[in-house]
């Protein structure tokens, strides 16, 4: 009988990902039976049971050892066979959106996308997602027997761990060479060392206002840095050269999910505001009292970026 959920724990250097803590202490706080951590490749787990997994399922190999979707999604279902979960949990993480669809399909059972909140149906994972760029909320319910979700990052907080262990299980998924299907020959490290967008708590985002790269770097970044933020930018700004391409929010950049989204400077956009409108709190800073961005603002400056960045930041300085 399948029962319980089974959290994939992604890792980064070696550890787990914030998003791991986050699933399985929802997943405890969600009371649908036993929850177990699923770990692919190799890492150090010994966090994992003080977080809520009552046991570790890891499917060690090193056709693991970077992202390819075939071995990734065989692993998963290994995973799934093993726990003999009812609910798989997954970061909506890069891999995870290219993994969760393909298993899906392979394993027939449904897929909940991008969900913010979870909570228990009479023992049934249920899920809630925005649609229409955040302008209305759904609930997905999954009608096969096991149901997976992708989580978005930072829905949920992160208590301190409660301590104890859990015990590790080895999986084998039966990985080959023929499951490799696309090889990573170099990793990049990106030149900002700030905590990936897509899990940042704290965003601070600049638009075409800056004008140039050179502004961007002056103003945005420094106020970012003051407040342990990541930096983020529209997409006219990333057009225009001022930042990078993995530094932008919105439908055809990042999905962010902070507790606190700054921008400076952008107009709020339809297709920003699909990548940020589920932030907890929108400071907004624009000269146009009348920018669309002010409708989703909690807190609105109507003034010039150029000289409340630097204000707000001297601030943030002084507090430290
Ligand atoms: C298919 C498609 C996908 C898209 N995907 C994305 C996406 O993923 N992300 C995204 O961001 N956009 C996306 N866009 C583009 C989007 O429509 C907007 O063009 C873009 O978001 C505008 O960026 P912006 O707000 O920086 O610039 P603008 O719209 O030009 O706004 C600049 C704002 O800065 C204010 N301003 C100017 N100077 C100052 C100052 N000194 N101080 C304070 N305020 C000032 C102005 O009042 C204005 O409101 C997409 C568009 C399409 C068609």
């Amino acid at each position: 009988m399948q029962n319980g959920i089974l959290v994939y724990c992604e890792f980064e250097n070696g550890s787990p990902r914030k998003t791991a803590y986050e699933l399985l202490q929802k997943a405890v706080a969600l009371g649908a039976g036993p929850v177990s951590a699923l770990v692919l490749g190799s890492g150090d787990t010994s966090s994992l049971g003080a977080n809520g997994a009552s046991t570790v399922y890891q499917v060690s190999s090193p056709h693991l050892a970077s992202y390819s979707t075939g071995a990734y999604v065989k692993a998963l279902a290994a995973g799934i066979v093993a726990s003999g979960c009812s609910t798989l949990l997954a970061a909506a993480s890069s891999p995870a959106r290219d993994a969760m669809p393909r298993l899906s399909a392979r394993i027939g059972a449904g897929l909940g996308v991008e969900v913010t909140d979870l909570r228990n149906e009479g023992g049934k994972v249920v899920g809630r997602r925005p649609v229409y760029g955040g302008k209305a909320l759904v609930d997905v319910r999954v009608q096969s027997a096991l149901a997976m979700f992708t989580v978005r990052p930072n829905s949920f907080p992160i208590a301190a761990p409660t301590g104890g262990s859990a015990p590790v299980v080895a999986v084998d998924a039966g990985l080959s060479d023929a499951d490799i299907d696309v090889r990573v020959v170099e990793t990049l490290a990106p030149a900002n060392k700030s905590v990936d967008l897509t899990e940042a708590d704290r965003i601070v985002s600049g638009g075409r206002s800056l004008k140039s790269k050179e502004q961007f770097d002056a103003v945005v970044r420094p106020l970012a840095a003051a407040l342990g933020a990541t930096a983020g930018a529209s997409r006219a700004a990333v057009d225009a050269g001022y930042a990078g391409h993995g530094e932008q929010v919105g439908q055809t950049g990042k999905v962010v999910n902070p507790s606190l989204y700054i921008a400076l400077g952008i107009s709020g956009a339809i297709q920003h505001l699909a990548g940020m409108r589920t932030s907890r709190v929108i400071v907004a800073v624009n000269k146009d009292a009348e920018a669309p961005i002010f409708q989703y603002a909690s807190y609105g400056i109507v003034g010039d970026l150029f000289e409340i960045a630097p204000l707000l930041q001297k601030e943030l300085e002084n507090l430290k």
